[in-house]
């Protein structure tokens, strides 16, 4: 197969830019489950963007760069928030229609966040948005969708002392190997979360897109920076369920089981001080109380008119958020950093472009503002979709052999041992607090030794593709856990 813009992964970066370029030429998408399979689909509480006349770009970027510990490239950010209100305005064309009042948006407020301006559908934005784009890409005619398709690795060509380039993706479909070669090849595979034992993020977050950039060559950085979401329920629901920040935007406490609003003197914007601190101070009062939302002061009514998700949710686990305290905890959530990009999407390997929470744009730095990062997304892929041009110069026969995939039921089986090894090793060593000793001596050697008895499997199916990858993403942070000797943002190591 062949194509202009080959699109691996359908979450809003890929498909917003899908249906840009379709424009210009053919576009392939290729997912690796169903097309509405990502974390986009569990985002709840909104995109943040300067929509109101008393806001404005410089308090945007100033809360972006605070809640990154101003490790942050200003340049970025401030790209990205003067382009926010744009990349709003192009979802409620394509047919989003956030929340309203009066005939204005309605605007809600999180964590880190000195004004209230996150554009918002109930608690559920990330779906609506999901099913608008997922309409809009089954209409175009110029899309081609590949659903259950496995991207497996990338394909590149070096000539002679020319820049390594990359031509397509090898996938699996079917149960076949295929390759796909394209003029532009672009990942939004999303984030990392199912490298952790406790995560908001569903099963297809399994670093792909970074272990496979990395494995020819792309720069990857800022990798320990892995936020930690304060409030998930803390119920056994895989992934965990999330309790938006915006119900802590719209008044709820955190409360211990003395009663105690421990947030309330810990930080000048109390139950909305940026993420990392919250999520920390919960993990050290779990180490003697079970920890709280309150949110118990507001009427039914209210609750299920502005939460209508969450308030089903928990009803359905027996808890009723107008009578009961909410019990939450901290789980993996998001990833700061990724495969390094410049403004323009492009990535270290020429041909090859990424946007959305695969990639490192700089704008999150340390830790990202909650609701930037669905903006992050719309705003770099749709500078990438105005840029790039089908360039038709790729024509390769040499990969285009079909093998048909081994099954090894044995090896099946102790991967998904492996996998869930990982996942404890990264909660474990990788967490919320950090030991850099215990990553050096313990975590590092354990996580080779699971890769170097993946590589010796003798079968290749996505089972196994995935674990790699979680292994080598796995020691990509592990590594800059270890080198990075001080706290800084939501990497945080004990003295
Ligand atoms: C519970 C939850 C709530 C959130 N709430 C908010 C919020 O309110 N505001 C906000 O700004 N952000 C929020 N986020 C973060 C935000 O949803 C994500 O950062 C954003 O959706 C990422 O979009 P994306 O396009 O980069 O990737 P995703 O939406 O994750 O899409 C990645 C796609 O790549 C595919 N894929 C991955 N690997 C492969 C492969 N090997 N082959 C083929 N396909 C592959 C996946 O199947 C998927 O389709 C939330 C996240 C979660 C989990």
């Amino acid at each position: 197969m062949q194509t202009n813009f080959l699109v691996i992964g359908s979450g809003i970066s890929g498909l917003n830019f899908a249906l840009q370029a379709a424009k210009k030429g053919k576009v392939i998408i290729v997912t690796k489950k169903k097309l509405i399979d990502s974390n986009t689909n569990f985002a709840q509480g909104g995109i943040a963007a300067v929509l109101d006349q008393t806001d404005n770009f410089e308090k945007h970027v100033e809360d972006t760069l605070k809640a990154g510990a101003f490790h942050n490239n200003k340049k970025a950010v401030q790209f990205m928030v003067e382009n926010s209100a744009d990349a709003i305005y192009r979802l409620i064309d394509l047919g989003v229609e956030f929340q309203k009042e009066n005939g204005k948006l309605s605007l809600t407020k999180e964590g880190g966040h000195s004004h209230r301006r996150i554009a918002f559908v109930g608690d559920y934005t990330g779906k609506e948005i999901e099913r608008i784009l997922v309409k809009r890409v089954k209409e175009h005619p110029n899309i081609t969708i590949l659903e259950d398709a496995f991207a497996l690795k990338l394909l590149t060509q070096k000539k002679f002392l020319s820049k390594k380039t990359c031509i397509g993706s090898q996938i699996i479909r079917r149960n076949k190997i295929e390759n796909i070669f394209a003029d532009q090849t672009i990942l939004s595979t999303g984030g990392v979360g199912q490298l952790f034992l406790q995560t908001t993020n569903p099963p297809i977050a399994t670093a792909d897109g970074i272990a496979m950039a990395s494995q020819i060559g792309c720069k990857i950085k800022d990798m320990e920076f892995i936020q930690f979401h304060p409030t998930a329920l803390n119920k056994n629901t895989f992934p965990k369920f999330l309790i938006s920040e915006t119900v802590r935007g719209e008044g709820a406490k955190l409360v211990n089981e003395k009663g105690e609003k421990f947030m309330e003197n810990l930080h000048p914007l109390k139950d909305l001080a940026p993420r990392d601190i919250v999520a920390r101070e919960i993990y050290k009062q779990q180490k003697t109380e079970e920890v709280f939302l309150d949110i118990r002061y507001k009427s039914r009514e209210y609750l299920k008119k502005r939460f209508p998700q969450i308030y089903e949710k928990l009803k359905k686990l027996k808890i009723d958020m107008a009578k009961d305290l909410i019990p939450v905890t901290p789980a993996a959530h998001y990833l700061c950093g990724g495969i390094e990009v410049d403004l323009n999407g492009q990535t270290s390997v020429k041909n090859l472009f990424a946007f959305g929470e695969v990639t490192c744009t700089g704008v999150h730095g340390a830790n990202r503002l909650a609701s930037n990062s669905l903006l992050e997304a719309l705003v770099f892929s749709n500078q990438v979709a105005k840029n790039l041009t089908p360039n038709q110069k790729i024509k390769q026969t040499k990969f285009e052999t079909q093998k048909i995939l081994r099954k090894n039921s044995k090896e099946t089986l102790l991967t998904e041992k492996m996998k869930q090894e990982i996942k404890a090793i990264m909660w474990n060593y990788a967490g919320i607090i950090r030991n850099r000793k215990k990553i050096k001596k313990e975590a590092i050697p354990k996580m080779e030794q699971i890769l170097k008895t993946l590589k010796k499997f003798s079968g290749t199916n996505q089972e196994i593709a995935e674990a790699s990858n979680m292994s080598i993403a796995s020691l990509l942070i592990l590594k800059a856990a270890y080198k990075r000797k001080k706290p800084l943002g939501c990497h945080f190591v004990e003295k």
